[in-house]
């Protein structure tokens, strides 16, 4: 019997699909440094972003002939690594996308209505500073009629765009490859409506939104520091739902100190799980903790496409 450890958890639907099949899914999760002792016993291991799968991993298990990534981002693997050794490696990259454009419209409306401080305030000041807190959050904006720049007009970027239209906003899209996409958007009653975006210039993305969402893979230097910051709008929100690392997290907090950029939504950070604490207790940063895909409709597509995967693979 193939024999498969889910280190980071699997959708039981993707669990029940795979014992149906005839695998052994076992989902206790084992700590980074007995893993190699226990992957001995088995055939697969699939993860999530938690668990690294590193070169030293995959030499001390030969055995192990899959690893199965729940989600878009491999950089917890040595993909090349492994596929040289004869390790196949598989992801769901499409399965989350709606969640994850989803959760960056959840920063975006919570910003714009300084939920983020007005949660923290109201269980403390709320009886007593009624008022002066009504106040303190009069000045909301509406996102309607307003501009979204996409960094990264991928799966996520195009999902990320659809949520907008359909709210009213422009887009303005940038990716290293540039392209004309028609967005689709489907209308109660059938009716759909096709919107075409060029994407543009990151300078031109930078300089013309109101709003900034990033969807890039994780980069080695930041997309967004100082100096884009300084050709921004003033009171630009941000948010990054993307990958710690595509934003300069110490001028990111200067530019929300100096008013230039009005709010930040973080899902993801440069130390996680132990981001700085600057960054945890900024009042105009919405934080949550790299939550992208964790909705139950994405973690069944994932667990479905997962198990899938591997049962093609296995019984090849
Ligand atoms: P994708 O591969 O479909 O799209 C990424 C796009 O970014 C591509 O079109 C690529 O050309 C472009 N790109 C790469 N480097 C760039 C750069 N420096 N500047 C501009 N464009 C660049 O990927 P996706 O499925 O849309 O995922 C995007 C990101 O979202 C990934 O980093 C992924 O890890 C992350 N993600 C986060 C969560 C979460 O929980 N927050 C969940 C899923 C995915």
């Amino acid at each position: 019997m193939i024999k498969i450890l889910a280190n980071d958890g699997i959708d039981p639907i993707g669990k029940e699909l795979l014992e149906k099949a005839g695998f052994q899914v076992d989902t206790e999760t084992i700590s980074q440094e007995q893993l190699a002792d226990a992957l001995k016993n088995y055939d697969a291991i699939t993860v999530r972003s938690a668990t690294k799968v590193r070169k030293e991993l995959i030499d001390a298990v030969p055995n192990i002939k899959l690893i199965g990534r729940g989600g878009v981002g491999m950089d917890n693997i040595d993909v090349e690594y492994a596929r040289s050794q004869g390790v196949a490696v598989v992801n769901t990259p499409a399965a989350s996308s709606l969640s994850v454009a989803e959760l960056v419209f959840s920063h975006l409306f919570t910003g714009i209505r300084f939920l983020q401080d007005a949660n923290r305030k109201m269980p403390v000041e709320g009886a007593t500073q009624f008022n002066n807190l009504k106040k303190a959050y009069a000045k909301g904006t509406e996102l309607s009629g307003k501009t979204i720049g996409i960094i990264g007009f991928g799966r996520i970027g195009r999902a990320t765009a659809k949520v907008a239209l359909g709210l009213g906003m422009n887009v303005l899209a940038y990716d290293l490859h540039p392209s004309e996409t028609e967005i689709i958007l489907d209308f109660q009653g059938g009716q759909s409506v096709s919107i075409p975006i060029k994407t543009v210039s990151l300078d031109e993305v930078i300089s013309g939104s109101d709003f900034l969402s990033l969807h890039t893979p994780f980069a080695e230097k930041p997309i967004l520091g100082s100096e884009e910051f300084a050709k921004m709008k003033n009171g630009v929100g941000i948010v990054n739902c993307s990958r710690g690392g595509t934003i300069d997290e110490p001028a990111l907090i200067e530019a929300l100190n100096s008013g230039k950029v009005a709010f930040a939504g973080l899902d993801v950070f440069d130390n996680e799980p132990t981001p700085l604490a600057e960054i945890l207790t900024h009042p105009k940063i919405s934080l949550t903790p790299h939550i992208g895909a964790s909705t139950n409709e994405a973690q069944e597509r994932i667990g479905t496409e997962l198990a899938t995967l591997i049962i093609e693979h296995f019984k090849k």
